[in-house]
């Protein structure tokens, strides 16, 4: 039983937004709030991950039946574990 994580600040590659200090000091709303419109993105608009999970209608990627899918990693390419931490992450959410 993980009743630690609140999924609803669970970002869809998997992240967490609260705590960011760009977030604490207004440089951005964090990808939730501002539905992947981030300064991250800003030269390709949205974020292609965060856009796509809302079109599966799924929190996060560990948990679309896609998953994992060949986009995924190429988009998050800074993380080499993306696949295994989304894995790990989907399996606590089953549990709660
Ligand atoms: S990569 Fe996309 S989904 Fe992940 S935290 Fe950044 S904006 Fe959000
Ligand atoms: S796993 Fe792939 S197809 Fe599914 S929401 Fe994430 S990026 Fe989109």
């Amino acid at each position: 039983m993980n009743r630690t994580i609140d999924f609803t600040t669970i970002t869809a590659c998997g992240e967490c937004c609260v705590g960011c200090q760009k977030k604490i000091t207004g440089l951005c709303k964090g990808c939730i709030e501002a539905d992947g419109y981030v300064p991250e993105w800003a030269a390709s608009g949205r974020c292609k991950i965060h856009e796509c999970a809302r079109k599966h209608n799924v929190q996060f990627c560990g948990i679309c039946d896609e998953f994992p899918c060949e986009q995924l990693p190429s988009v998050i390419h800074w993380n080499p574990d993306i696949v295994e931490h989304l894995t790990t992450l989907a399996e606590k959410y089953r549990l709660k």
